[in-house]
Protein backbone atom coordinates (compact mmCIF):
# COMPACT_ATOMS: atom_id res chain seq x y z
CA UNK A 1 0.00 0.00 0.00
CA UNK A 2 1.19 3.39 -0.89
CA UNK A 3 1.40 6.33 1.46
CA UNK A 4 -1.19 9.13 -0.02
CA UNK A 5 0.36 12.47 0.94
CA UNK A 6 1.26 14.62 -1.61
CA UNK A 7 3.60 14.08 -3.89
CA UNK A 8 6.48 16.85 -5.07
CA UNK A 9 10.01 16.95 -6.50
CA UNK A 10 12.70 18.46 -4.35
CA UNK A 11 13.44 21.16 -6.76
CA UNK A 12 16.23 24.14 -6.07
CA UNK A 13 13.71 26.73 -7.17
CA UNK A 14 11.22 25.70 -4.04
CA UNK A 15 13.59 27.30 -1.94
CA UNK A 16 13.48 30.77 -3.36
CA UNK A 17 9.70 30.26 -4.05
CA UNK A 18 9.46 29.72 0.19
CA UNK A 19 11.85 32.47 0.71
CA UNK A 20 9.89 35.36 -1.00
CA UNK A 21 6.66 34.15 0.27
CA UNK A 22 7.81 33.92 3.50
CA UNK A 23 11.19 36.10 3.91
CA UNK A 24 10.49 38.79 1.13
CA UNK A 25 11.86 41.40 3.29
CA UNK A 26 14.64 38.94 4.91
CA UNK A 27 17.78 40.90 4.32
CA UNK A 28 20.81 39.96 2.01
CA UNK A 29 23.58 42.15 2.37
CA UNK A 30 27.13 42.45 0.30
CA UNK A 31 29.88 43.80 0.44
CA UNK A 32 30.84 44.77 -3.65
CA UNK A 33 33.95 43.93 -5.04
CA UNK A 34 34.11 48.05 -5.65
CA UNK A 35 34.33 48.00 -1.58
CA UNK A 36 30.72 49.63 -1.07
CA UNK A 37 27.87 47.80 1.07
CA UNK A 38 24.94 46.58 -0.78
CA UNK A 39 21.44 45.86 0.87
CA UNK A 40 18.61 43.65 -0.63
CA UNK A 41 16.46 41.45 0.09
CA UNK A 42 15.32 37.97 -0.07
CA UNK A 43 12.38 39.05 -1.96
CA UNK A 44 14.48 40.90 -4.81
CA UNK A 45 16.71 37.93 -4.97
CA UNK A 46 13.86 35.86 -6.27
CA UNK A 47 13.17 38.32 -8.32
CA UNK A 48 15.66 38.91 -10.16
CA UNK A 49 16.90 35.11 -10.14
CA UNK A 50 13.04 35.09 -12.48
CA UNK A 51 14.64 37.42 -14.64
CA UNK A 52 18.33 35.66 -14.89
CA UNK A 53 16.03 32.30 -15.80
CA UNK A 54 15.13 34.51 -18.75
CA UNK A 55 18.42 35.54 -19.69
CA UNK A 56 19.65 32.24 -19.72
CA UNK A 57 16.33 30.68 -21.87
CA UNK A 58 17.68 33.88 -24.03
CA UNK A 59 21.25 32.63 -24.53
CA UNK A 60 19.55 29.33 -25.73
CA UNK A 61 20.93 27.29 -23.05
CA UNK A 62 20.07 23.26 -22.91
CA UNK A 63 18.97 21.61 -19.75
CA UNK A 64 22.03 20.38 -18.35
CA UNK A 65 23.95 22.58 -19.67
CA UNK A 66 27.02 23.68 -17.48
CA UNK A 67 27.00 27.82 -16.42
CA UNK A 68 30.16 28.66 -14.62
CA UNK A 69 31.03 31.51 -12.02
CA UNK A 70 34.54 32.92 -11.05
CA UNK A 71 32.82 35.18 -8.47
CA UNK A 72 33.19 36.15 -4.45
CA UNK A 73 30.24 35.70 -2.21
CA UNK A 74 27.57 38.07 -3.20
CA UNK A 75 24.25 38.91 -3.94
CA UNK A 76 24.32 38.29 -7.54
CA UNK A 77 26.10 35.07 -6.85
CA UNK A 78 23.63 34.17 -4.94
CA UNK A 79 20.82 35.15 -7.53
CA UNK A 80 22.87 32.72 -10.08
CA UNK A 81 22.39 29.49 -7.42
CA UNK A 82 18.61 29.67 -7.55
CA UNK A 83 18.41 31.24 -11.64
CA UNK A 84 20.89 28.79 -13.05
CA UNK A 85 19.62 25.47 -10.98
CA UNK A 86 15.90 26.47 -11.07
CA UNK A 87 16.19 26.39 -14.74
CA UNK A 88 17.58 22.87 -14.84
CA UNK A 89 20.99 24.18 -15.88
CA UNK A 90 23.88 23.15 -13.83
CA UNK A 91 25.46 25.85 -11.62
CA UNK A 92 29.30 25.04 -11.83
CA UNK A 93 31.31 27.25 -9.25
CA UNK A 94 34.36 28.00 -10.47
CA UNK A 95 37.52 28.24 -7.96
CA UNK A 96 39.59 31.27 -9.16
CA UNK A 97 42.43 31.08 -7.01
CA UNK A 98 43.89 28.05 -9.22
CA UNK A 99 46.02 28.69 -12.02
CA UNK A 100 44.40 29.50 -15.24
CA UNK A 101 45.67 26.30 -16.86
CA UNK A 102 44.15 24.40 -14.02
CA UNK A 103 41.10 26.45 -14.62
CA UNK A 104 41.02 26.20 -18.00
CA UNK A 105 41.13 22.24 -17.93
CA UNK A 106 38.60 22.26 -15.13
CA UNK A 107 36.41 24.69 -17.54
CA UNK A 108 37.32 22.30 -20.55
CA UNK A 109 36.49 18.99 -18.48
CA UNK A 110 32.81 20.61 -17.46
CA UNK A 111 32.21 21.93 -20.83
CA UNK A 112 30.79 25.11 -19.65
CA UNK A 113 28.77 27.09 -21.73
CA UNK A 114 28.69 30.42 -19.96
CA UNK A 115 30.93 31.99 -17.17
CA UNK A 116 29.54 34.98 -15.00
CA UNK A 117 32.63 36.77 -13.24
CA UNK A 118 33.55 39.53 -10.75
CA UNK A 119 35.55 42.32 -12.75
CA UNK A 120 38.07 40.90 -10.30
CA UNK A 121 38.59 37.73 -12.27
CA UNK A 122 38.56 39.62 -16.09
CA UNK A 123 42.85 39.49 -16.23
CA UNK A 124 42.10 35.60 -15.46
CA UNK A 125 39.27 35.86 -17.88
CA UNK A 126 41.40 37.59 -20.13
CA UNK A 127 44.39 34.59 -19.65
CA UNK A 128 42.30 31.87 -19.94
CA UNK A 129 38.95 32.36 -22.96
CA UNK A 130 40.90 31.74 -26.05
CA UNK A 131 41.66 28.49 -24.50
CA UNK A 132 38.44 27.58 -23.23
CA UNK A 133 36.02 26.55 -27.11
CA UNK A 134 32.86 25.26 -25.15
CA UNK A 135 31.97 29.05 -23.76
CA UNK A 136 30.06 30.95 -25.78
CA UNK A 137 29.38 33.78 -23.10
CA UNK A 138 31.29 35.86 -20.74
CA UNK A 139 29.19 37.92 -18.86
CA UNK A 140 30.59 40.02 -16.12
CA UNK A 141 28.84 40.59 -12.68
CA UNK A 142 28.80 44.50 -12.97
CA UNK A 143 26.61 47.39 -13.90
CA UNK A 144 26.74 48.39 -17.60
CA UNK A 145 28.89 51.42 -16.80
CA UNK A 146 31.88 49.45 -15.07
CA UNK A 147 32.05 47.70 -18.62
CA UNK A 148 35.69 48.35 -20.01
CA UNK A 149 34.92 49.13 -23.46
CA UNK A 150 38.32 46.90 -24.82
CA UNK A 151 38.45 43.87 -22.56
CA UNK A 152 39.53 41.59 -25.69
CA UNK A 153 36.79 38.98 -24.63
CA UNK A 154 34.01 38.77 -27.27
CA UNK A 155 30.91 39.17 -26.96
CA UNK A 156 31.17 40.50 -23.07
CA UNK A 157 28.25 41.42 -21.86
CA UNK A 158 27.28 43.53 -18.27
CA UNK A 159 25.18 41.12 -15.69
CA UNK A 160 22.75 43.95 -15.17
CA UNK A 161 22.42 44.34 -19.25
CA UNK A 162 22.19 40.76 -19.58
CA UNK A 163 19.35 40.00 -17.05
CA UNK A 164 18.39 44.00 -16.23
CA UNK A 165 15.25 44.03 -18.79
CA UNK A 166 14.57 40.38 -18.65
CA UNK A 167 10.70 39.92 -17.57
CA UNK A 168 10.31 39.31 -13.31
CA UNK A 169 7.75 36.31 -14.23
CA UNK A 170 8.90 33.20 -14.34
CA UNK A 171 7.09 29.42 -14.49
CA UNK A 172 9.80 27.67 -12.24
CA UNK A 173 10.07 24.05 -14.35
CA UNK A 174 9.21 20.69 -12.71
CA UNK A 175 11.11 18.42 -13.31
CA UNK A 176 13.32 15.15 -12.28
CA UNK A 177 14.74 15.37 -8.27
CA UNK A 178 17.94 14.14 -9.33
CA UNK A 179 18.67 16.23 -11.74
CA UNK A 180 21.73 17.07 -11.40
CA UNK A 181 22.10 21.03 -9.72
CA UNK A 182 25.62 22.48 -9.09
CA UNK A 183 28.94 21.25 -9.49
CA UNK A 184 32.26 21.91 -8.02
CA UNK A 185 35.68 20.06 -8.42
CA UNK A 186 37.56 18.91 -5.32
CA UNK A 187 41.31 20.41 -4.76
CA UNK A 188 42.62 16.97 -5.21
CA UNK A 189 46.10 16.43 -3.96
CA UNK A 190 46.74 13.78 -6.74
CA UNK A 191 46.03 13.46 -10.19
CA UNK A 192 43.40 15.31 -12.26
CA UNK A 193 40.90 17.52 -10.39
CA UNK A 194 37.44 15.41 -10.31
CA UNK A 195 33.66 16.52 -9.73
CA UNK A 196 31.08 16.16 -7.39
CA UNK A 197 28.06 16.63 -8.62
CA UNK A 198 25.20 17.53 -7.16
CA UNK A 199 21.37 16.92 -7.62
CA UNK A 200 18.58 19.05 -6.21
CA UNK A 201 17.22 16.30 -4.29
CA UNK A 202 21.01 16.03 -2.39
CA UNK A 203 20.70 19.90 -2.21
CA UNK A 204 17.58 20.19 -0.73
CA UNK A 205 18.57 17.17 2.23
CA UNK A 206 21.73 18.85 2.88
CA UNK A 207 19.82 21.89 3.48
CA UNK A 208 17.13 20.36 5.73
CA UNK A 209 19.66 18.45 7.94
CA UNK A 210 22.85 21.71 7.80
CA UNK A 211 19.40 23.92 9.43
CA UNK A 212 18.48 21.16 12.44
CA UNK A 213 19.78 22.18 15.81
CA UNK A 214 22.81 20.19 16.47
CA UNK A 215 23.88 21.06 13.51
CA UNK A 216 23.99 24.58 12.14
CA UNK A 217 20.90 25.87 14.07
CA UNK A 218 19.46 28.13 11.51
CA UNK A 219 16.75 30.48 12.20
CA UNK A 220 14.87 33.31 10.97
CA UNK A 221 16.57 35.08 13.97
CA UNK A 222 19.71 34.30 12.68
CA UNK A 223 22.54 36.83 10.84
CA UNK A 224 24.72 34.31 8.96
CA UNK A 225 28.10 35.38 7.40
CA UNK A 226 29.66 32.72 5.24
CA UNK A 227 33.20 33.40 4.80
CA UNK A 228 33.44 29.70 3.20
CA UNK A 229 33.62 30.72 -0.84
CA UNK A 230 30.43 29.78 -2.56
CA UNK A 231 32.79 28.61 -5.44
CA UNK A 232 33.74 25.68 -2.30
CA UNK A 233 30.99 23.24 -1.70
CA UNK A 234 28.25 25.67 -2.52
CA UNK A 235 29.37 27.58 1.06
CA UNK A 236 28.78 24.65 2.70
CA UNK A 237 25.19 25.05 1.85
CA UNK A 238 24.46 27.86 3.68
CA UNK A 239 22.48 29.40 0.46
CA UNK A 240 20.15 27.11 0.51
CA UNK A 241 19.31 26.89 4.21
CA UNK A 242 19.29 30.06 4.31
CA UNK A 243 16.70 30.57 1.66
CA UNK A 244 14.91 27.61 3.42
CA UNK A 245 14.98 29.52 7.24
CA UNK A 246 14.50 32.79 5.86
CA UNK A 247 18.06 33.83 7.77
CA UNK A 248 19.52 36.92 7.37
CA UNK A 249 22.91 36.59 5.03
CA UNK A 250 25.81 38.61 4.85
CA UNK A 251 28.87 38.37 2.07
CA UNK A 252 32.03 39.15 2.69
CA UNK A 253 33.22 39.87 -1.17
CA UNK A 254 36.57 39.88 -1.43
CA UNK A 255 37.76 41.40 1.61
CA UNK A 256 38.40 38.33 3.54
CA UNK A 257 40.82 39.87 5.89
CA UNK A 258 40.46 40.32 9.69
CA UNK A 259 39.99 43.79 10.22
CA UNK A 260 37.00 43.93 7.27
CA UNK A 261 35.33 40.71 8.45
CA UNK A 262 34.93 42.24 11.82
CA UNK A 263 33.55 45.63 10.66
CA UNK A 264 30.55 43.30 9.12
CA UNK A 265 30.13 41.00 11.84
CA UNK A 266 29.23 44.18 14.03
CA UNK A 267 27.90 46.51 11.66
CA UNK A 268 24.98 43.55 10.60
CA UNK A 269 24.58 42.10 13.65
CA UNK A 270 26.24 38.34 12.66
CA UNK A 271 25.07 35.66 14.73
CA UNK A 272 26.34 32.77 13.16
CA UNK A 273 29.36 32.70 11.34
CA UNK A 274 30.98 29.64 8.75
CA UNK A 275 35.14 29.15 7.92
CA UNK A 276 38.21 27.63 7.84
CA UNK A 277 40.44 27.85 10.55
CA UNK A 278 43.46 30.36 8.53
CA UNK A 279 40.43 33.27 8.22
CA UNK A 280 39.11 32.71 11.91
CA UNK A 281 43.30 33.20 12.79
CA UNK A 282 43.29 36.35 10.99
CA UNK A 283 40.16 37.28 13.01
CA UNK A 284 41.39 36.63 16.04
CA UNK A 285 44.52 38.59 15.58
CA UNK A 286 42.47 41.80 14.67
CA UNK A 287 40.86 40.90 17.83
CA UNK A 288 43.78 40.58 19.96
CA UNK A 289 45.44 43.42 18.65
CA UNK A 290 42.91 45.85 18.86
CA UNK A 291 41.70 44.42 22.04
CA UNK A 292 38.04 44.03 20.26
CA UNK A 293 34.81 42.15 21.38
CA UNK A 294 32.25 40.80 19.96
CA UNK A 295 28.94 41.69 20.46
CA UNK A 296 26.28 39.68 18.17
CA UNK A 297 28.10 37.01 17.62
CA UNK A 298 27.07 33.76 19.21
CA UNK A 299 28.58 31.03 17.52
CA UNK A 300 31.09 30.18 14.20
CA UNK A 301 31.14 27.23 12.29
CA UNK A 302 34.68 26.30 12.08
CA UNK A 303 35.72 23.06 9.46
CA UNK A 304 37.67 22.49 6.13
CA UNK A 305 40.84 21.29 8.76
CA UNK A 306 41.06 20.75 11.86
CA UNK A 307 40.07 23.43 14.45
CA UNK A 308 43.11 24.26 16.69
CA UNK A 309 42.77 24.01 20.75
CA UNK A 310 44.19 27.70 21.00
CA UNK A 311 41.43 28.89 18.51
CA UNK A 312 38.09 27.03 20.30
CA UNK A 313 39.42 28.45 23.25
CA UNK A 314 40.15 32.01 22.20
CA UNK A 315 36.76 32.05 20.70
CA UNK A 316 34.86 29.68 23.76
CA UNK A 317 36.71 31.35 26.67
CA UNK A 318 38.10 34.93 26.01
CA UNK A 319 35.03 35.73 23.49
CA UNK A 320 31.79 33.66 24.48
CA UNK A 321 31.01 32.56 21.05
CA UNK A 322 30.93 28.63 20.58
CA UNK A 323 32.80 26.81 17.91
CA UNK A 324 30.77 24.16 15.93
CA UNK A 325 33.68 22.20 15.24
CA UNK A 326 32.31 20.22 11.69
CA UNK A 327 34.25 18.17 9.45
CA UNK A 328 32.99 17.64 5.58
CA UNK A 329 34.20 17.03 2.04
CA UNK A 330 33.41 18.84 -1.14
CA UNK A 331 32.02 15.00 -2.40
CA UNK A 332 29.40 14.79 0.97
CA UNK A 333 27.70 18.26 -0.12
CA UNK A 334 29.89 18.68 2.24
CA UNK A 335 28.21 18.43 5.77
CA UNK A 336 29.10 15.04 7.70
CA UNK A 337 29.49 15.93 11.09
CA UNK A 338 29.08 18.81 13.96
CA UNK A 339 30.26 18.60 17.06
CA UNK A 340 27.75 19.43 19.87
CA UNK A 341 27.41 17.71 23.36
CA UNK A 342 24.83 15.28 24.29
CA UNK A 343 23.95 15.19 28.31
CA UNK A 344 26.27 13.05 29.41
CA UNK A 345 29.02 15.46 28.08
CA UNK A 346 26.85 18.49 29.60
CA UNK A 347 27.94 16.97 32.97
CA UNK A 348 31.42 16.64 32.68
CA UNK A 349 34.30 19.26 33.66
CA UNK A 350 34.60 22.31 31.73
CA UNK A 351 38.22 20.51 30.42
CA UNK A 352 36.82 17.37 29.12
CA UNK A 353 34.04 19.10 27.89
CA UNK A 354 37.15 20.99 25.42
CA UNK A 355 38.42 17.64 24.96
CA UNK A 356 35.50 16.40 23.14
CA UNK A 357 34.68 19.61 21.57
CA UNK A 358 38.00 19.20 19.66
CA UNK A 359 36.66 16.09 18.17
CA UNK A 360 34.94 16.86 14.67
CA UNK A 361 31.39 15.56 16.03
CA UNK A 362 28.55 13.52 15.75
CA UNK A 363 27.28 12.48 12.74
CA UNK A 364 24.28 14.58 10.99
CA UNK A 365 20.70 12.83 10.06
CA UNK A 366 21.08 11.59 6.80
CA UNK A 367 24.79 10.73 6.87
CA UNK A 368 25.92 6.98 8.59
CA UNK A 369 29.54 6.61 9.12
CA UNK A 370 32.05 4.00 10.10
CA UNK A 371 36.03 3.04 10.72
CA UNK A 372 37.34 0.22 9.11
CA UNK A 373 40.55 -1.78 9.06
CA UNK A 374 43.44 -2.50 6.23
CA UNK A 375 40.45 -5.32 5.53
CA UNK A 376 37.38 -3.77 5.18
CA UNK A 377 35.90 -4.83 8.88
CA UNK A 378 34.04 -2.40 11.07
CA UNK A 379 36.29 -1.68 14.05
CA UNK A 380 34.47 -0.65 17.73
CA UNK A 381 33.15 2.78 18.57
CA UNK A 382 35.67 2.72 21.45
CA UNK A 383 37.15 6.20 20.94
CA UNK A 384 40.73 4.30 20.41
CA UNK A 385 40.82 2.24 17.35
CA UNK A 386 41.12 4.03 14.65
CA UNK A 387 40.70 3.07 10.80
CA UNK A 388 39.37 4.66 7.22
CA UNK A 389 36.24 6.58 8.22
CA UNK A 390 34.17 5.35 5.40
CA UNK A 391 30.50 7.14 4.70
CA UNK A 392 27.18 6.85 2.90
CA UNK A 393 23.46 8.84 2.77
CA UNK A 394 21.81 10.58 0.22
CA UNK A 395 23.97 13.55 -0.46
CA UNK A 396 27.69 11.88 -0.76
CA UNK A 397 29.16 11.13 -4.21
CA UNK A 398 27.67 7.62 -5.62
CA UNK A 399 30.44 8.69 -8.95
CA UNK A 400 32.04 11.55 -10.13
CA UNK A 401 30.97 13.27 -12.73
CA UNK A 402 32.00 11.57 -16.43
CA UNK A 403 32.60 8.49 -14.37
CA UNK A 404 36.02 9.60 -13.94
CA UNK A 405 38.59 7.54 -11.11
CA UNK A 406 36.05 4.79 -11.56
CA UNK A 407 33.42 3.46 -9.31
CA UNK A 408 34.55 5.10 -5.39
CA UNK A 409 32.72 3.27 -3.39
CA UNK A 410 33.47 0.14 -1.60
CA UNK A 411 30.84 -2.51 -0.85
CA UNK A 412 30.05 -3.90 2.49
CA UNK A 413 28.62 -7.59 2.71
CA UNK A 414 24.92 -6.25 1.89
CA UNK A 415 26.13 -4.61 -1.54
CA UNK A 416 25.71 -1.31 0.25
CA UNK A 417 28.41 1.13 -1.22
CA UNK A 418 30.38 3.22 1.01
CA UNK A 419 32.69 6.26 0.04
CA UNK A 420 36.26 5.97 1.67
CA UNK A 421 37.10 9.80 2.69
CA UNK A 422 40.48 9.19 2.97
CA UNK A 423 40.45 10.37 6.30
CA UNK A 424 41.80 8.42 9.69
CA UNK A 425 39.25 8.43 12.35
CA UNK A 426 38.29 7.02 16.18
CA UNK A 427 34.73 7.41 16.45
CA UNK A 428 33.64 7.18 20.52
CA UNK A 429 30.47 5.31 22.22
CA UNK A 430 28.31 8.15 22.06
CA UNK A 431 29.01 8.70 18.04
CA UNK A 432 31.94 11.69 18.63
CA UNK A 433 34.00 10.83 15.48
CA UNK A 434 37.51 12.57 15.69
CA UNK A 435 39.96 12.63 13.01
CA UNK A 436 43.56 11.04 14.06
CA UNK A 437 44.97 11.75 10.10
CA UNK A 438 44.15 11.18 6.33
CA UNK A 439 45.68 8.27 4.62
CA UNK A 440 47.25 9.91 1.85
CA UNK A 441 49.15 12.09 4.40
CA UNK A 442 49.38 9.86 7.51
CA UNK A 443 52.65 9.49 9.40
CA UNK A 444 53.98 5.62 10.11
CA UNK A 445 56.94 5.54 12.15
CA UNK A 446 58.23 2.09 12.89
CA UNK A 447 54.74 0.44 12.37
CA UNK A 448 52.82 3.02 14.42
CA UNK A 449 50.93 6.20 13.68
CA UNK A 450 51.74 9.75 14.20
CA UNK A 451 48.56 12.27 13.93
CA UNK A 452 50.51 15.11 12.30
CA UNK A 453 46.86 17.07 13.58
CA UNK A 454 48.31 16.22 17.50
CA UNK A 455 51.55 17.38 16.17
CA UNK A 456 50.10 20.61 14.72
CA UNK A 457 47.89 21.51 17.60
CA UNK A 458 50.83 21.82 19.91
CA UNK A 459 52.91 23.82 17.90
CA UNK A 460 49.93 26.51 17.01
CA UNK A 461 49.32 26.36 20.88
CA UNK A 462 52.74 28.01 21.30
CA UNK A 463 52.61 31.55 21.30
CA UNK A 464 54.96 32.64 18.65
CA UNK A 465 53.28 30.21 16.15
CA UNK A 466 51.54 31.34 13.58
CA UNK A 467 51.39 28.28 11.29
CA UNK A 468 52.58 24.75 11.58
CA UNK A 469 52.49 21.86 9.42
CA UNK A 470 53.68 18.22 10.50
CA UNK A 471 55.16 16.03 7.18
CA UNK A 472 56.53 12.59 7.47
CA UNK A 473 60.24 12.80 6.45
CA UNK A 474 61.87 9.16 5.10
CA UNK A 475 64.23 7.51 8.18
CA UNK A 476 66.46 4.46 7.06
CA UNK A 477 65.36 2.91 10.54
CA UNK A 478 61.79 4.20 11.39
CA UNK A 479 60.73 4.99 7.53
CA UNK A 480 59.34 7.77 8.53
CA UNK A 481 59.81 10.50 11.44
CA UNK A 482 57.38 14.00 11.81
CA UNK A 483 59.14 17.29 11.28
CA UNK A 484 57.29 20.64 12.24
CA UNK A 485 57.61 23.14 9.88
CA UNK A 486 56.66 26.35 11.39
CA UNK A 487 55.68 30.05 10.47
CA UNK A 488 56.62 32.39 13.57
CA UNK A 489 53.63 35.55 14.12
CA UNK A 490 55.52 39.04 13.03
CA UNK A 491 57.84 40.22 15.58
CA UNK A 492 57.68 36.69 17.48
CA UNK A 493 60.72 34.53 18.19
CA UNK A 494 60.85 30.66 19.13
CA UNK A 495 63.93 28.65 18.70
CA UNK A 496 63.96 24.94 17.03
CA UNK A 497 65.26 23.51 20.49
CA UNK A 498 62.32 25.41 22.42
CA UNK A 499 59.96 24.54 20.35
CA UNK A 500 60.77 20.79 20.89
CA UNK A 501 60.62 20.96 24.38
CA UNK A 502 57.48 22.46 24.21
CA UNK A 503 56.39 19.27 23.08
CA UNK A 504 57.84 17.52 26.26
CA UNK A 505 55.01 15.74 28.17
CA UNK A 506 52.35 16.50 25.89
CA UNK A 507 52.50 13.74 23.18
CA UNK A 508 54.53 10.32 23.34
CA UNK A 509 58.51 10.72 23.47
CA UNK A 510 58.66 8.88 20.06
CA UNK A 511 55.41 10.86 18.29
CA UNK A 512 58.24 14.42 19.51
CA UNK A 513 58.90 15.74 15.31
CA UNK A 514 62.61 15.18 15.10
CA UNK A 515 63.15 18.58 13.99
CA UNK A 516 61.84 22.38 13.17
CA UNK A 517 62.22 24.23 9.88
CA UNK A 518 60.90 27.59 10.25
CA UNK A 519 59.84 29.47 6.81
CA UNK A 520 58.40 32.65 5.62
CA UNK A 521 55.12 30.64 4.41
CA UNK A 522 53.51 27.53 4.14
CA UNK A 523 51.71 26.95 0.95
CA UNK A 524 47.97 27.25 0.75
CA UNK A 525 45.49 25.92 -1.28
CA UNK A 526 42.44 28.25 -2.78
CA UNK A 527 40.16 27.28 0.60
CA UNK A 528 43.10 27.95 3.15
CA UNK A 529 44.12 24.39 3.48
CA UNK A 530 47.86 23.57 3.86
CA UNK A 531 49.02 21.89 0.73
CA UNK A 532 51.42 18.86 2.01
CA UNK A 533 52.58 17.71 -1.68
CA UNK A 534 53.49 21.13 -2.18
CA UNK A 535 55.75 21.55 1.25
CA UNK A 536 57.18 18.23 0.65
CA UNK A 537 58.22 19.22 -2.64
CA UNK A 538 59.86 22.53 -1.02
CA UNK A 539 61.37 20.32 1.28
CA UNK A 540 63.07 17.79 -1.32
CA UNK A 541 66.64 18.40 -0.59
CA UNK A 542 65.87 18.31 3.55
CA UNK A 543 67.88 16.03 5.21
CA UNK A 544 66.63 14.57 8.70
CA UNK A 545 69.06 15.14 11.91
CA UNK A 546 68.56 11.58 12.73
CA UNK A 547 68.62 10.31 9.67
P1 LIG B 1 37.44 19.33 0.81
O1 LIG B 1 36.81 18.34 -0.06
O2 LIG B 1 38.41 20.21 0.11
O3 LIG B 1 36.44 20.08 1.62
O4 LIG B 1 38.32 18.56 1.84
C1 LIG B 1 37.78 17.57 2.68
C2 LIG B 1 38.82 17.09 3.61
O5 LIG B 1 39.22 18.15 4.48
C3 LIG B 1 38.35 16.01 4.54
O6 LIG B 1 38.41 14.73 3.94
C4 LIG B 1 39.33 16.14 5.68
O7 LIG B 1 40.57 15.52 5.37
C5 LIG B 1 39.54 17.63 5.75
N1 LIG B 1 38.67 18.22 6.76
C6 LIG B 1 37.50 18.84 6.59
N2 LIG B 1 37.01 19.27 7.77
C7 LIG B 1 37.90 18.90 8.72
C8 LIG B 1 37.98 19.03 10.14
N3 LIG B 1 37.05 19.66 10.83
N4 LIG B 1 39.04 18.50 10.76
C9 LIG B 1 40.01 17.86 10.08
N5 LIG B 1 40.01 17.71 8.74
C10 LIG B 1 38.96 18.22 8.07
Amino acid sequence: MLGQMQSQPLLISSLIVHAERHHASGEIVSRRVEGDIHRTAWGQIALRSRQVAHALDGLGLAFGDRVATLAWNGYRHLELYFGVSGTGRVLHTLNPRLHPEQLAWIVNHAEDSAVCFDMTFLPLVQAVAAKCPTVKHWIALCDADKLPADSGIPGLQSYETWMGDCPTDYPWPEFDENSASSMCYTSGTTGNPKAALYSHRSTILHAFSAALPDSLNLSARDSVLPVVPMFHVNAWGLPYSAAATGCKLVFPGPAMDGKSIYELLESEKVTMAAGVPTVWQMLLGHLQQNKLRFSTLKRTVIGGSACPPAMIHAFNETYGVTVLHAWGMTEMSPLGTVCTLKNPQLALSPEEQTKVLLKQGRAVYGVDMKIVDESGKELPWDGKSYGDLLVRGPWIIASYFKGEGGDPLRYDEQGKGWFPTGDVATIDADGFMQITDRSKDVIKSGGEWISSIDVENIAMAHPAVAMAACVGMKHPKWDERPIVVVVKKPGAEVTREELLAFYEGKIAKWQIPDDVVFVDAIPLGATGKMQKMHLRQQLKDYVLPTA
